[in-house]
């Protein structure tokens, strides 16, 4: 439940599961204190003059977890729950989500602790701004590369292009990814992470010999990561039978029309009201009997108290760390198939990659190519996490963290530690 959310904490969580991973790996004690805590944390205050023409102040936090093999690749995320403790994690996670999939980036994070829900467009400009000079001088193309999160997005990649440029004196567009096309955005980079969890679930109902015609869907979050997966798995032949957001959850036994809901989604904002579904609770939602599961809102989304209820064969982890360590043994004993959050969601890094790739090479390419080399990175990471799961007889979770790990660990091993 993500009123859970809020108390479990994230940090311990991405703690817990290195652990696992380093003792899977038998890493030495000198290589785990070298690559397991955040490099560098960054906590700023920052004042904003609201449309009333009141200053308010919000706190903002960027953390680079690791630059060892690439800079600090992370979202932005603003959210009234945002503390430093999540940012810590989520920044934690991209660094083994950039080992598993192999791209030369290490983990980064921000966040600022706010509710854009009740800001107007001008004011979440004059805060992304304001939070942007704040942080720059930990950001930039060799640096540190922010990306959207969670209620951020183009727009707010685009405004933090410009401030940045702006005071470099000379456009910056690798600065950040997920920009509009126009500012040097990638084609593809807006649906990656959805596109990402698709492949991935494609390649576990192969696993599995799963049949994808027919397969019932259920989404919790339908927002970019959630809607996009559960509209090309939609189109591959399954079922979406259940979606949700923070209004509220629609369910149709049939399946829900996904083009109109993605449009009814665009225009009310919400999924609730839907024509031709009925609302069902959040709890109903996540006990509802389908092949695959796809949390894709936030944190401890499946925790004990609600991983006995759950009934799909499959989980795919859209969202980052949406199941806690007890769910996950929980579900392990139910022999769910876990498609963990590094793997499954790391669609919208690699993408944002190839966006960083272009915009240093000023040479944009077609989306079939964005598609076809995104496909192939999912593919291949989802084989290699699959082979050390079966070969060492661990869980896909330790399995997908002892691959991350294990890279930034063979590449601090040969940096060595400076001085
Ligand atoms: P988003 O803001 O586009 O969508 C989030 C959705 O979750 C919204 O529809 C929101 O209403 C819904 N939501 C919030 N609280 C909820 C609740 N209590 N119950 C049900 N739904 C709820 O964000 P996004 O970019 O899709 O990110 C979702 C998750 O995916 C996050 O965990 C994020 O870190 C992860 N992720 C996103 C990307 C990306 O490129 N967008 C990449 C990797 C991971």
């Amino acid at each position: 439940m993500l009123a859970a959310a809020v108390e479990k904490n994230a940090y311990d969580v991405a703690l817990e599961n290195f652990d696992i991973a380093a003792d899977a790996l038998g890493l030495e004690t000198d290589v785990r204190e070298m690559i397991k805590y955040p490099e560098r944390i960054l906590m700023v205050t920052l004042p904003v003059r609201m449309d009333n023409g009141h200053v308010r102040r919000f706190e903002g936090y960027r953390v680079q977890h690791s630059t060892v093999r690439g800079p600090a690749k992370g979202g932005i995320r603003y959210h009234p729950n945002v503390t430093l403790d999540e940012v810590k994690a989520l920044a934690t996670w991209m660094t083994w989500k950039c080992g598993v999939v192999n791209i030369p980036f290490g983990g980064g994070k921000g966040g600022v602790t706010c509710n854009p829900k009740d800001m107007t467009m001008t004011e979440l400009e004059h805060l992304t701004r304001r939070y942007t000079s704040a942080i720059l001088p930990m950001i930039g193309p060799k640096q540190d590369i922010p990306a959207p999160d969670v209620y951020t997005n183009p727009q707010t990649m685009a405004w933090i292009m410009d401030t940045y440029s702006m005071t470099k004196g000379y456009p910056v567009p690798g600065v950040v990814t997920g920009k509009p096309i126009a500012l040097g955005g990638s084609l593809g980079r807006n649906e990656a992470t959805g596109r990402g969890v698709f492949y991935t679930t494609l390649s576990a109902c192969e696993h599995l010999h799963l049949p994808v015609k027919d397969a019932r869907v259920v989404v919790q979050g339908f927002g970019n990561a959630g809607s996009i997966a559960a509209n090309l798995l939609h189109g591959a032949g399954c079922r979406v039978i259940a979606a949700s957001d923070s209004t509220g959850c629609v369910y149709n036994r049939a399946g829900l029309d996904m083009p109109k809901l993605m449009l009814h989604k665009e225009h009310t904002g919400r999924v609730s009201g839907f024509p031709g579904a009925e609302p069902i609770t959040s709890k109903e939602l996540l006990r509802t009997e389908c092949e695959i599961l796809i949390p894709a809102a936030l944190e401890n989304a499946i925790d004990e108290d609600n991983a006995s209820g759950v009934k799909a064969k499959i989980i795919a982890e859209a969202a980052n760390g949406p199941v806690t360590p007890e769910a996950d043994r929980i579900l392990e004993s139910k022999r769910v198939f876990l498609i963990p959050d590094i793997l499954c969601n790391a669609g919208g890094v690699t993408v944002s990659y190839f966006e960083w790739v272009q915009d240093e090479q000023h040479l944009f390419w077609e989306s079939q190519d964005v598609y076809n080399r995104l496909e192939r990175v999912m593919k291949t990471a989802f084989g290699e996490v699959l082979k050390i799961h079966k070969d060492h007889r661990v869980t896909m979770r330790t399995a997908a963290n002892m691959l991350g790990v294990g890279r930034v660990a063979e590449a601090i091993k040969l940096r060595g530690l400076y001085p």
